[in-house]
């Protein structure tokens, strides 16, 4: 079921640097799983794409010239990337592209890679990582699964309850890899704002429940499900975990 949710593209925008290629793993993880309901992170696929090794997930970075790293990811590359993306995977369902420093991609190659975005080969996912969306065209970001900027600050209330409604959203959604994307974007919350947060869920989903609020596609069961994982963040939190742990923990079990 999972399989029919998923996207073909996901945005990932951070920092450049370890954390964002960990989330970069994450996500591909989630896109190869082999479990009913990923990412498991326990089965082959998951465990080959975090330690990254799978053969399914692809990085695609600037290439070096003399060298040096070229200054932009070109059209070429972009092309021989969607033309391996035809091919049937190796082990896993799908194969997962992992553009890195997608905002290098020069605009012939953003082009290129659009023609691919709007008629995706049936087994291939795009992760596009960049430090910010601006150097993208309009038209590739509009086919991307994102989440908003993980530096993003969220001190006001109403920025909050977007943030609780996204989070249902990506729930809603089904697609696991969307609720990983969500969830490692918020690994930089401070305590306080996690328990907001939690807060926020708990708040909407009650909502939800009596009727004062539309259900987004969740269903009672779920809905429960995540007034429990709300709890149990809340709990986290009293005992000292770390956001960074929790939004780990929400990824790994919000669709179960
Ligand atoms: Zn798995």
């Amino acid at each position: 079921m999972a399989e029919r949710r998923l996207s073909h593209a996901y945005m990932l925008t951070g920092p450049e640097g370890r954390e964002r290629e960990d989330a970069a793993r994450r996500l591909a993880a989630a896109l190869v799983c082999s479990a009913p309901e990923p990412p498991c992170g326990r089965c082959r696929d998951c465990r080959k794409a975090l330690a990254g090794v799978h053969p399914d997930v692809i990085w695609v970075g600037r290439e070096k010239r003399d060298g040096d790293l070229r200054r932009e990811i070109l059209v070429g590359q972009v092309r021989r990337m969607t033309a391996d993306a035809v091919l049937a995977p190796n082990e896993a369902e799908r194969k997962v592209y992992i553009i890195d420093q997608a905002d290098r991609m020069n605009q012939q190659a953003q082009n290129a890679l659009l023609k691919a975005l709007e008629d995706p080969p049936g087994h291939a996912c795009f992760i596009l990582c960049a430090a910010s969306t601006d150097a993208l065209l309009p038209t590739v970001r509009s086919r991307c699964v994102r989440a908003e900027d993980p530096g993003r600050r969220t001190d006001e209330g109403a920025a909050l309850s977007d943030l609780a409604g996204g989070y249902l959203e990506a729930a809603a959604s089904g697609d696991p890899a969307r609720t990983v994307l969500f969830c490692m974007n918020r690994v930089k919350l401070s305590r306080e704002e996690t328990e907001a947060f939690a807060g926020q869920v708990r708040d909407a989903v009650c909502e939800i429940l009596c009727g004062r609020a539309p259900d987004p596609g969740l269903g009672r069961d779920r809905l429960f499900h995540l007034a429990a994982l709300m709890d149990k963040t809340e709990d986290y939190l009293r005992h000292n975990v770390q956001p960074k742990q929790i939004f780990g923990l929400l990824a790994a079990e919000t669709l179960r």
